[in-house]
């Protein structure tokens, strides 16, 4: 039970909310109680949970982490993007979700971010449950 989803990101780092997305493929998916599962399967992309009220929380994690992760650094990895990569191992390709009742359990301010890194692309967001269906 896997649903996929297209992201566009228009520029090389971006946090972008897929919130809503992420919700329509629970209907899609027809879970009703248990949890699901966002899963990215890219390298230099991520996907995390935070406020989505006010952007500049957003901003302010793309710049705290370009601070701490360099894009030009001690890197030998031939591509140029090693530190697309380190962003994508230290937030991570996964987030679990309970649902109840059909709805995403997100607190008052969270939202679901897929967080690229090494952009402009068309990238890929997977959404599955393992848990009970309607
Ligand atoms: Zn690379």
């Amino acid at each position: 039970m896997i649903k996929s989803l297209s992201v566009r990101t228009p520029k090389r780092t971006c946090f972008i909310n897929i919130t809503a997305e992420v919700a329509r493929a629970v209907h899609d998916l027809g879970v009703v109680d248990g949890s699901i599962t966002v899963y990215i399967p890219h390298t230099t992309a991520a996907v995390t949970i935070n406020e989505s009220a006010d952007p500049d929380v957003m901003r302010d994690i793309d710049v705290g982490l370009s601070n701490l992760i360099p894009h030009v650094g001690d890197y030998r990895h031939a591509e140029g993007n090693s530190d697309a990569h380190i962003k994508s191992s230290l937030l991570g390709s996964s987030e679990i979700v309970f649902v109840v009742d059909g709805e995403l359990v997100l607190g008052t301010w969270q939202g679901v971010f897929f967080c690229e890194f090494d952009g402009p692309r068309t990238r890929t967001v997977l959404v599955g449950s393992s848990d009970s269906v309607s």
